[in-house]
């Protein structure tokens, strides 16, 4: 390395768009030259030692003054791979037979994590620079053996069960969703969203609420729905429950509801025939949902990271708040015979 140049790249705090630099010393035994993005470029003339290469990084308007700082370092490192290794290469193959000209090494903060496999083509050796402290590198380099360890979420709620789905059905299949973070449901609600729901949300106090409905199918016998009814008077909670017509067998709508019962919660209940279900659940006063664990309702709410209280009736639904409740553990199951307790 005495009679060679290092090409290096890095980052830091004052220049995080640097990518490598080259400098030369009077005595020419040492030359570093610093290849940097279009983006907070370097001012080279405080650097009067270094050689400086700018690349395009391809970053539109927009992209550029994204406040997404992870979806822009890893776009930084997609868009800035081609330019950085044609650089590079022409810094390699630049200088004349003299060996004083050859790279000796490349040096790139940890964040340029693409170059390394551009170090790997060109057959050149990278030193990885951190410009944080070792605390915080030790508490990163635990996240593989926490994801081992199941303390943290897996990348795909059902990535597992896909590879064994694959396994036993050698064919191909296409994930796709969830939507419901993309798409409003009000286009396709199967009943007139009642907007009370809303309204009526937005006068209980953060986080209090339990939305109870257990979907379009379910129905419960006279009962169980006064025990339900029961038990949300008894849990002294503010809910809002969605009574479909029909959700109780053989009666219209609420005939089967104590008398004066909503009057009796002085405005502690509300119930709507259906309500604006992605919208209720996204409310920010909503703390917890009553549901019969439906895959839409199960997926919109963890999609708003509402926990659950379980009630499954039949099919998937069993399934589902099994999952829910001991594998992803954000729910409780209720599974005992419905009662006011
Ligand atoms: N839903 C709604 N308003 C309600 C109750 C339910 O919009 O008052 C929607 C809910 O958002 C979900 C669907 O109806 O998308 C119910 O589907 P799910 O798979 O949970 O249950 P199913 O009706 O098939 O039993």
């Amino acid at each position: 390395m005495a009679t060679g140049s290092i090409s290096t790249a890095f980052t830091g705090p004052h220049q995080p768009n640097a990518l490598a630099c080259k400098h030369s010393l009077p005595q020419s035994w040492l030359s570093i030259t610093i290849i940097h993005t279009n983006f907070n470029s370097p001012n080279s003339s405080n650097y009067p030692h270094f050689s400086f290469r700018s690349i395009p990084d391809g970053l539109s308007e927009t992209e550029a003054s994204t406040t997404d700082l992870i979806a822009f370092s890893m776009l930084l490192n997609v868009k800035c791979v081609v330019p950085f290794q044609d650089c590079l290469a022409e810094l390699l193959g630049g200088g004349d037979d003299d060996d004083d000209d050859d790279v000796a090494c490349l040096i790139t903060d940890a964040v340029w994590y693409f170059t390394q496999a551009v170090a790997d083509s060109l057959k050149l050796p990278r030193i990885v620079l951190r410009t944080n402290n070792v605390c915080s590198f030790n508490a990163f380099a635990a996240i593989p053996l926490l994801y081992e360890k199941g303390c943290l979420p897996m990348q795909e709620l059902e990535e597992l069960a896909l590879t064994n789905l694959k396994q036993q059905f050698p064919i191909p299949n296409f994930p796709i969703g969830p939507f419901h973070k993309y798409f409003p449901a009000s286009s396709s609600s199967l009943l007139a969203q009642d907007q009370t729901s809303i309204s009526w949300l937005d006068k209980q106090p953060p986080k209090s609420v339990i939305y109870v409905s257990f979907g379009s199918l379910v129905g419960v016998n006279a009962t169980e729905f006064q025990e339900i009814a029961w038990g949300l008077a008894n849990s002294k909670l503010p809910f809002l429950w969605v009574v479909r017509p029909g959700l109780v067998r053989g009666t219209e709508w609420l005939e089967p509801l104590p008398k004066n019962f909503l009057e009796m919660l002085n405005g502690r209940g509300h119930i709507v025939k259906w309500a604006p279900q992605q919208e209720v659940l996204a409310h920010s006063y909503v703390g917890a949902f009553w549901t019969h664990n439906g895959w839409n309702s199960t997926l919109e709410s963890i999609c708003e990271g509402v926990p659950m209280i379980c009630q499954p009736c039949f099919g998937d639904q069993l399934v589902n708040a099994r999952y829910v409740c001991d594998v992803w553990r954000f729910g409780l199951h209720l599974e005992k015979k419905l009662e006011r307790g």
